[in-house]
């Protein structure tokens, strides 16, 4: 083989090593955000905001929504737990009415605080 060839050869496996690399980075990055909040914090969530949207009160559908992302928190505790109705959730991320959103959420937890 010459060295030219060599050469090449390790180029592309070098390519192709930083493709798997980035493949099994966004892989465990989808895990991450996947890591499921766990009943214990799911109830208690829940049982704060008394099964309803924390901003409305509708109380059909809820999510539980991370006011930091997980992805960047790797935080499932209440602190960074709300309950949202699917609207407001969507509305959340989309970054409308978050003031007034993350206003009810804190007002919801410090008033079962008390
Ligand atoms: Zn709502
Ligand atoms: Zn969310």
């Amino acid at each position: 083989m010459s060295p030219d060839y060599i050469d090449e050869l390790k180029w592309k496996y070098l390519g192709i090593n930083k493709i798997i690399a980035k493949d099994l980075l966004k892989e465990a990055r989808k895990l991450n955000q996947r890591k499921s909040i766990n009943t214990a914090q799911r109830t208690a969530i829940l049982e704060l905001a008394n099964y309803k949207c924390m901003y409305c009160g509708f109380d059909t559908v809820i999510d539980i929504h991370h006011i930091v992302p997980y992805s960047k928190s790797k935080d499932n505790s209440i602190g960074n737990l709300a309950v949202l109705c699917p609207n407001h959730h969507k509305m959340i991320h989309l970054e409308k009415y978050r003031e007034e959103i993350i206003d009810a959420i804190n007002k919801c937890k410090s008033h079962q605080k008390k």
